[in-house]
């Protein structure tokens, strides 16, 4: 399923096209994989509708990738064919550069995005450097890894730079594939901590009291306390507004998203210094994730153990899954299958 052009999904609700394109061929460090599951991720929508546009068109998307080895690289030696392999949002960094050598690679300057700089795992086989792949813990059936390599590993990644403590009290507004995950997380390694969690709809309230958060309540309500911190895994402004009158003197507000829409920006007006910010509130955004994201999430993941709950499509429904994305339809996590 490939991308051709960025496009407004409003008036287009079939952004990718089906083709039949030739095998990619593995680099020296690379693998070829066959794809058997892509998670669908709503930084697709910002990709295609062009808030992280792809550099090159037509680009493969899709970077919650699980897949089987089926050729490697001739520099490849510690990988054997039908290994269960998994793809996540970071497709390569430089390695040389101060961020790649003091653990930040999520901010290298020659970042590349799976599914974005890279062709990604919408589709029946892709190509990777080896070093960007991670085994996969058998706990896992591959619809269940799927979502957990970038909801799961940004989550986590935002959980992290939370830098919550034991019994602090934490929000979370947005519930969708990253938040039921961080909740989970949460719980697990903070079991004295009550999870507060804000979100429109009714449904993903009661899913969030399921989980085991303490409260749940739309947008704008008032929680019973003052939080900590608040992790927000939402596409737009008002959360992020209201998420700052939630919080503690010195607390801080995690935003868990590569771009927001532009819907609601006039929300952002609505900030006022006295009640929004003083105090030593603090804003601080997740930009991509590391490969150490990635496993140490994978690791906790099957600790705990997170089963992510899913949806399944077919690969040539990419589409419909995108739409339904947009539009909010959110239980969980999506996934194509590949037959
Ligand atoms: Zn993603
Ligand atoms: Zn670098």
């Amino acid at each position: 399923m490939i991308l051709n052009s960025i496009t407004v999904l409003q008036t287009n609700n079939e952004p990718l096209d089906l083709v039949d394109i030739p095998e990619p061929i593995p680099g020296d460090d690379e693998l070829l994989i066959k794809v058997t599951t892509c998670g669908v991720c709503h930084t697709e929508l910002d990709e295609i509708e062009g808030r992280t546009p792809p550099p090159l068109f037509p680009v493969i998307p899709g970077h919650e990738v699980i897949g089987r080895v089926v050729a490697t690289g001739k520099n490849v030696n510690d990988i054997q064919i039908n290994d269960r392999v998994g793809v996540a949002w970071i497709f390569s960094s430089c390695g040389k550069c101060s961020y790649c050598l003091s653990g930040q690679e999520n901010l290298c300057p020659d970042f590349k995005a799976t599914g974005r700089d890279a062709n990604g795992g919408y589709a029946e086989f892709m190509t990777v450097p080896v070093a960007f792949t991670y085994p996969i813990p058998e706990i896992f059936t591959d619809a269940q890894a799927a979502p957990l390599l970038c909801a799961g590993a940004v989550g986590y990644r935002s959980f992290r730079l939370a830098e919550i403590r034991n019994g602090q009290k934490v929000g979370l507004t947005g519930f969708g594939a990253s938040g039921h995950l961080v909740l989970q997380i949460i719980r697990h390694k903070y079991p004295d901590s009550q999870v507060y969690v804000f979100v429109r709809s009714s449904n993903e309230r009661a899913f969030a009291m399921e989980l085991g958060a303490s409260w749940s309540g739309d947008t704008t309500d008032t929680a019973p306390q003052l939080l900590d911190s608040i992790i927000d895994t939402t596409p737009v402004w008002k959360p992020v507004v209201e998420a700052l009158k939630k919080l503690k003197p010195g607390g801080r507000l995690v935003i868990n998203a590569i771009r927001k829409e532009e819907v609601d920006k006039d929300y952002l007006l609505n900030i006022d210094y006295t009640s929004h910010l003083w105090m030593e509130k603090e804003i601080k955004s997740v930009a991509n994730v590391t490969r150490s994201d990635v496993r140490e999430l994978l690791e906790i993941a099957a600790e705990i153990p997170i089963i992510p709950e899913t949806q399944q499509y077919k690969l040539e429904e990419a589409n419909v899954a995108l739409m339904e994305l947009k539009n909010r339809k959110i239980r969980g996590a999506k996934v194509l299958v590949m037959d």
